[in-house]
């Protein structure tokens, strides 16, 4: 079984845009993970925008998709924060990661500050990335 599984993932390496699906999670030594099956985790990097969003506790938990490629068969790098490459599962629904402020009407696609009034942005799961 394990066997079988790191060649599906020395494969997948070779693949632009993969998929992958999971847990969010955290690694025992508190970096951001997915646990794509129990017990196996598979990190996660990307650039600073996306880490905001893996660094959100409010997702942790959640049923995560996330779209790049394998570095490692445990490392898994996600696309730029502008490709819209992560995707929370829901009732059935594949939802976009967006974050909202409320006051300005600002919409934003990584935890913070709002840039204008400086509110701590509200998670905002959306099926489309219409405004
Ligand atoms: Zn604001």
């Amino acid at each position: 079984m394990a066997g079988l599984l790191s060649r599906a993932l020395s494969w997948a390496a070779n693949v632009p845009g993969l998929s992958i699906r999971g847990r969010l999670a955290r690694s025992p030594d508190q970096k951001p993970a997915l646990e794509v099956s129990p017990n196996k985790l598979v990190y996660l990097d990307g650039d600073q925008a996306t880490v905001g969003v893996l660094n959100d506790k409010r997702l942790w938990g959640t049923d995560f998709e996330v779209i790049g490629h394998f570095n490692s068969p445990d490392h898994f790098e996600i696309d730029r924060i502008h490709t819209r490459s992560m995707f929370v599962h829901k009732d059935g629904k594949r939802l976009m990661i967006t974050y909202w402020c409320d006051v300005c009407y600002i919409r934003t696609y990584t935890p913070g500050t709002c840039v204008c009034c400086q509110k701590y942005t509200d998670l905002d799961l959306r099926e489309s990335d219409e405004p």
